[in-house]
């Protein structure tokens, strides 16, 4: 039995022929992927294949020089190559979202926040969006490598992080977990004197009380650029009366953990207001929470899973300020919008996306950011309500997942090890493919001839019109297992099947396979 082994199938899936791969064949195939070539993940092969180059004549790599470079990341360039990503086709699903951001360019209103200079300088035409998956496939548009402060964006952040560290119910000792149907800086509390939730201000103010650790942040964006404006932090501190009565009001209610500082709180909550990312930054921090708390792009656990559901829970009611119920509604995904213009808009499973622009509706929230995420949803079935097999009308950019794939043949052929007909039946109507095979091309139809269930092969014939005379790795076909083991009742069923059939083609073929299957089901 041939095998072919990784590295030779990813130079002969690449070359396309050739006896050689120029690299930078290589890399824009690989960046087709959604791969960067700066990806920490591929750092070992990006490095070989720079020292390998230097030593060709002609910057070509034959199948071993290449093989070389890849060896120590084949994994991923394998996953990369053959479509395994989370987004499969990437260069298409990009190619929409490039047009959704030329749609939301050309709007104009809303007005740039101006209560301190350092918000008030950027210009109005700013716009950038950048999505990172949860396997690290990247896309970026627009004026992505522009520093913005996350303001309120980072107010999840710190939520996940205060959870992360302390566990859920410690935290809502001191805030909730309901909207709070007030604008985010008003001073008020809950009838428990608690803040509402953590991603208003006073919610956020006392979240700052219970955390340390500002490494986070580069753990977040997987070592992407994160900054910080201490011209912001000053201007935060010195127009921020209303954030100091909140604070003061906070104490008097004893909101805060025994001994806290308030004051210094206080400052601690404007520094992380003036924490600096860019869009593409800013990207992978949304896509650690899309990705359970793991960094794509390092494999880093930077936050537990529990503490990433719960604040994808709280941005969802509450992450838009007094927009959070309609978003919820009508884009139905966990977001957080900041007053510098960014909104921090996650796909859950699937990837992060920043949104940049500073202009600002009534409401705070970035005019075109909320364009696109209406639009995005709108154009990809990612609203958490959406029906994923029934809802056809919207694109699905998704493939359906490898380890559902593996799951599926699984079952399939344990059904029919077991015999189950009952089970099979209802894969069957949910149109799985009843031909899959395993690592050893061994069909359900192969194992159910084998182990004498003779209901099962009738079913598989008659019912699914599966191919009667499928190869396994040893070359064996269903009549060999039969045979094999003695179930002549078995070798019966396939004979008298095989005399007669033939492998329905034609689309009326089909169509009569299908009427035949409701009829046995
Ligand atoms: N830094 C400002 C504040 O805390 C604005 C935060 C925001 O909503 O982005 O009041």
């Amino acid at each position: 039995v041939l095998t072919v082994r990784p590295g030779d199938l990813l130079f002969y899936t690449i070359a396309e022929g050739q006896e050689k791969i120029p690299a930078h064949k290589f890399t824009t195939a690989l960046k087709s992927t959604g791969l960067r070539t700066g990806d920490p993940r591929l750092k070992e092969c990006m490095e070989m294949l720079k020292m390998t180059v230097k030593t060709t004549s002609d910057g070509a790599l034959d199948r071993h020089l290449f093989k070389k470079c890849v060896q120590s990341n084949i994994v991923l360039l394998t996953q990369a190559f053959r479509k395994k990503f989370v987004i499969p086709d990437f260069q298409s699903f990009c190619a929409h979202m490039d047009e959704l951001y030329v749609n939301a360019k050309s709007m104009s209103g809303g007005q740039v926040a101006d209560y301190i200079p350092q918000l008030a300088r950027f210009s109005p035409d700013l716009w950038a969006v950048s999505l990172c998956t949860v396997d690290g496939q990247r896309h970026t548009v627009g004026d992505t490598k522009v520093p913005f402060c996350l303001q309120s964006c980072v107010k999840p952040l710190k939520y996940a992080i205060a959870v992360h560290d302390h566990g859920t119910e410690y935290v809502h000792r001191f805030i909730g977990k309901e909207p709070s149907g007030l604008r985010f800086n008003k001073l008020f509390l809950n009838e428990e004197d608690k803040p509402h939730n953590p991603m208003v201000n006073a919610g956020a103010i006392v979240c700052t009380s219970l955390i340390k650790v500002m490494n986070f942040m580069n753990k977040l964006a997987g070592n992407e650029y994160v900054g910080f404006s201490n011209a912001t932090f000053q201007s935060e501190r010195e127009s921020g009366d209303r954030n100091f009565a909140i604070g003061y009001y906070l104490k008097e209610k004893k909101c805060f953990p025994e001994g806290t500082d308030m004051t210094a709180i206080l400052d601690f909550y404007f520094q992380l207001c003036s924490i600096e990312v860019t869009c593409e930054s800013a990207s992978v921090m949304a896509a650690t929470l899309a990705n359970g708390g793991f960094c794509p792009i390092t494999g880093e656990r930077v936050l537990s899973p529990e503490s990433v559901r719960d604040t994808l829970s709280l941005m969802h009611s509450c992450g838009m300020y007094d927009f959070s119920g309609q978003f919820a509604f009508h884009v139905g995904l966990p977001a957080k919008s900041g007053v510098a213009g960014g909104i921090l808009l996650v796909v859950p499973n699937v990837m992060g996306i920043m949104c940049w622009s500073p202009p600002l509706d009534k409401l705070g929230n970035s005019v075109r950011g909320i364009q696109f995420c209406t639009d995005l949803v709108s154009l990809c079935n990612f609203h958490n309500y959406d029906n994923l097999r029934h809802f056809a009308k919207k694109l699905d950019p998704r493939r359906e997942g490898g380890d559902q794939r593996v799951k599926s043949v699984i079952n399939l052929l344990f059904a029919a090890y077991t015999g189950d007909v009952s089970a099979l039946r209802r894969f069957a109507l949910s149109s799985m493919d009843m031909e899959q095979r395993d690592y050893d091309s061994r069909t359900a139809l192969h194992v159910a001839a084998a182990e004498g269930h003779g209901e099962v092969v009738r079913f598989l014939l008659e019912a699914c019109k599966v191919n009667p005379v499928p190869k396994d790795r040893w070359g064996n076909t269903p009549m060999d297992e039969a045979v094999h083991f003695g179930h002549h009742d078995v070798v019966t069923i396939l004979r008298d099947y095989h005399t007669q059939y033939s492998p329905p083609e034609t689309p009326e073929d089909k169509q009569s396979a299908e009427k035949n299957l409701d009829g046995l089901l």
